[in-house]
Formats: structure tokens, C-alpha cells, sequence
């Protein structure tokens, strides 16, 4: 909605107080009517730059041409089928493209779903059906979804998790690395250390390596607050998985498809998983979402065990197929790593001038900004971060944050120069703002 200054402020400290299931404030009301690109309009025809993305489920951006008319060609066909007993040559088609597409070069299979939650929770049955084994160890911070599976793996808001339990047994979780609020004088060698550590702690105590059935990670967490570890941490514990025959499995629902600046987040530790959990811009926000995994793994675990009635059926197929020819004929991993590296250098001379801006991370079109109360102790300053995402409301940026103090900026992948350039000129003025105390 478009809103006037004192009707915002008034709503957005009565909006303080609301929070939702996610423990995200809900701190505005936009009603939205139409997207094209990178833009979005309200029902009042107020146009925002989109810097959420959809929640990174629209990195082709808003009502793309080709998905429109790949949509509308399938709805002339058939709508939908139960896809427990049939397939379609759509969804086949699109199988075959994501084995072939996946990381690394091993035979693989694909299951479909309907939502990246369902996805996680197939990660976690065909691990168990592979292996025989009932743990699995996931990441504190992580956020995998919110089904039972999922919600248990992931570890982002303990107090509504908590109310929802019992939750799914065996799901062990390990500290996630850090490499922002680190000890003192600690290089990233000693952070990948300390935290590989932390990770083989449970095994040599109570955890036998040999009932672990997979470790599942972000390879970049994302509602974490896009935090990526480093690359000698993720490649121990790689080998640890191997040399223990535990599944190495990965969770680019946030991630993938471009997002990092490569077409999945963990070509950037040069591993191949053995599953990979995928949705959100899959069909460009539309309900699919897929698990690949190694051939002999996807079969372990029968037909009917992971099957969704509306899972991969033509529609969502369709839009994917075109979602893959968008990403791929557009060359947009590419272009979002290339506009990675400039937004990231304009958000380290914003950095220069603000002195509350903490740290600046970006991989791909990909970042979190940090805002604390003090560079030194690295407080976070949830409050500040709040009037920054609502004057960014205000003049026309979409922009969230996560865990309290980071700001999102997961635009989709086709957006402009000049409208990143808007959206430099128009951050500054917001943090201007802050500065100087008008809001
Ligand atoms: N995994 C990650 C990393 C996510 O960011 C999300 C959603 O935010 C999910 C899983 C869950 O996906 P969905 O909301 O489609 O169930």
C-alpha cells in the first residue's frame, strides 16, 4: 500500500509488537497486484524494486515472457494429473534436464514435490532408505523448511519449534561456521578447524559415525543471514562423510539456480553431493520443488514412500523447463556473479560512510548487511535494521531482514544496472536518514 510517513511510523511501531510464526517483525502491508522484472507494483500502483526476490523464488524475475507463454501453452494441453500413478512428457523432459544439470558428473535420479520443506523431508527418508541408518546431522542457524522433517533439521527458531514437538528423532545439529563474529586474531583456517572440531564433537562422544546416515547443509546459509563457511571446513567434513559412508547432502532451495553467482551454491567448494534438495525459483516460485540424488540412492527407497499427488505435474513442469532456458540462454549465474562484485563494492563504500553498517557479505547477487551498534563488539542492532527496511519501504525498495540485523538483498537475477544503481542511491538517503535520526 502506499503509505504516508506518519500512518508508516505509526504502523510500524504498532507492528513491532506482531510477530510472526517465524519470529520475522511484520513491519509493512504491501498488497501487490503485478511484477515485471525486477519490479513490483501495489494494489494502489505504487512500484517497488523487488531487493527480496520473492524470497529468492523469482531470480528470472517477475512474470517473465517465456514462462508466461510456456505456462499458457501447457494450460492448452492439460492442466494436471495425479502424478502418483502417471507422468507426462513435460515432467520427464525436466527430469532429464536436472540429472543432467546437477553437480558433479554421477548417475542420478529425481523425485518431485511440491515445496522445498517436502524436498528436505525426502532428503531425510531416502538417506535413511540408502544407508540403513537413522541419524542425520544438521546445522544450527539452518532454516530447511516447515514440515516435520524440515522444521526439525533446520534449527532457526527454537521457540516455535519447541511448540510444535515431539519433533523428528535422530536429527543432530553442529554449530555452523562464522566467519563474521569469530574469536579474536582467528585466520579461516582456525575458524574451519575450530568448528570441525565442534562437528566431529558428537562422534567422538556419543555418536556412532556408522548409524549417520547424511549430514545436510547450506552450503551458504541463508536465512541464517547469507553466511557462507570456509571452503576448508566444508571439504573436511566432505571427506569425513566419506571416509565414514555417510551421505553428503545439500540444500540450495535458497541458493541454487543462480542465486550464488553459479547455478548451484556448492560449485563453490567444488564437491559433488550425493542429494541436493531444490525449489523456490525452480518454477519460478510456483509449487515444485525436486530431490537429486545419486541413482542407487533415489532408489532405495520404493515408490511410494516420497509421492505427491500434484508433484511435478505439467504446469509446474512447463514453467520450469522455462525458468532452466531463461537461467541458462541468459547466462544469469554469470550475470549475478558478475553483479555480485558490484554491489558488494557499493555497499563497502556505503560501509565507509556508515559507521552502525557491520559487514558486507555477497556471493553472486547475494548479500547480507550487517547493521550493529558497534563494530567492535558486532552487537546486533535489530532496531536500527527495522526503521532501514521500512524507510527503504517507504521510497519504493522491497527489502526484509533476517535474524534480526541483516539486511536481505536477493533481487532477482535480471535486474538493471541502472536499477542497482537506484537502489545504491536510494540506500544511501535510508541510511542517511538513520544517521541523522529522522527515523
Ligand atoms: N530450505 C531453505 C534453505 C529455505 O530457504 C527454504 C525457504 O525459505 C526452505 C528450505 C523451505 O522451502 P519452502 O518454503 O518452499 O517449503
Amino acid at each position: 500500500m502506499a503509505w504516508e510517513n506518519e500512518l508508516g511510523d505509526k504502523l510500524f511501531r504498532e507492528n513491532m509488537q506482531n510477530v510472526a510464526p517465524t519470529g520475522i517483525i511484520q513491519y509493512y502491508n504491501l498488497v501487490i497486484q503485478s511484477g515485471s522484472g525486477a519490479t513490483i507494483t501495489d494494489v494502489e500502483g505504487k512500484q517497488y524494486i523487488d531487493l527480496l526476490g520473492s524470497a529468492s523464488a523469482a531470480n528470472i524475475g517477475h512474470n517473465h515472457p517465456h514462462l508466461v507463454e510456456a505456462l499458457q501453452d501447457q494450460i492448452s494441453k492439460i492442466v494436471s494429473y495425479d502424478c502418483g500413478y502417471f507422468t507426462n512428457p513435460t515432467s520427464l523432459k525436466l527430469g532429464e534436464r536436472l540429472t543432467k544439470i546437477a553437480p558433479g558428473s554421477r548417475a542420478r535420479k529425481v523425485s518431485f514435490g511440491t515445496s522445498g520443506s517436502d524436498a528436505n523431508d525426502g532428503v531425510i527418508k531416502f538417506a535413511r532408505a540408502a544407508t540403513g541408518r537413522q541419524y542425520i546431522v544438521s546445522y544450527e542457524g539452518a532454516y530447511h523448511g516447515s514440515t516435520f522433517g524440515a522444521l526439525t533439521a533446520g534449527a532457526c527458531d527454537t521457540a516455535m519449534v519447541h511448540k510444535v514437538g515431539p519433533l523428528v528423532p535422530g536429527i543432530v545439529h553442529v554449530p555452523y561456521p562464522d566467519l563474521y563474529r569469530h574469536l579474536k586474531d582467528e585466520t579461516p583456517h582456525d575458524i574451519a578447524q575450530r568448528y570441525f572440531a565442534a562437528f566431529k564433537r558428537p562422534f567422538e562422544t556419543y555418536l556412532p559415525a556408522d548409524e549417520v546416515a547424511c549430514v545436510l547443509m547450506e552450503p551458504i546459509q541463508g536465512d541464517a543471514g547469507i553466511i557462507k563457511p570456509p571452503a576448508e571446513y566444508v571439504e573436511l567434513v566432505y571427506q569425513f562423510c566419506q571416509d565414514h559412508g555417510i551421505l553428503f547432502a545439500v540444500d540450495e532451495i535458497n541458493q541454487g539456480l543462480g542465486r550464488a553467482g553459479k547455478m548451484w551454491s556448492i560449485e563453490h567448494f567444488g564437491i559433488e553431493p550425493d542429494l541436493i534438495s531444490t525449489g523456490k525459483s525452480l518454477a519460478g516460485g510456483l509449487p515444485l520443488s525436486a530431490v537429486i540424488g545419486n541413482a542407487d540412492v533415489m532408489d532405495s527407497l520404493g515408490t511410494s514412500a516420497h509421492v505427491f499427488t500434484a508433484g511435478g505435474n505439467p504446469l509446474v513442469a512447463a514453467a520450469s523447463m522455462a525458468v532452466l532456458d531463461v537461467l541458462e540462454d541468459g547466462h544469469l549465474p554469470e550475470k549475478s556473479a558478475k553483479d555480485g562484485e558490484y554491489a558488494k563494492e557499493n555497499f563497502l563504500k556505503l560501509m565507509d560512510k556508515y559507521e552502525f553498517i557491520g559487514d558486507v557479505r555477497m556471493f553472486g547477487l547475494n548479500g547480507g548487511i550487517e547493521i550493529v551498534k558497534d563494530r567492535e563488539t558486532k552487537e546486533p542492532d535489530n532496531d536500527a535494521a527495522a526503521k532501514i527496511i521500512f524507510r527503504a519501504f517507504q521510497k519504493g525498495l522491497i527489502l526484509v531482514k533476517l535474524n534480526g540485523n541483516v539486511l536481505r538483498f536477493q533481487p532477482p537475477l535480471v535486474i538493471t544496472r541502472d536499477q542497482l544503481d537506484q537502489v545504491f542511491t536510494t540506500m544511501d538517503e535510508v541510511f542517511a536518514d538513520l544517521e541523522h535520526g529522522r527515523i
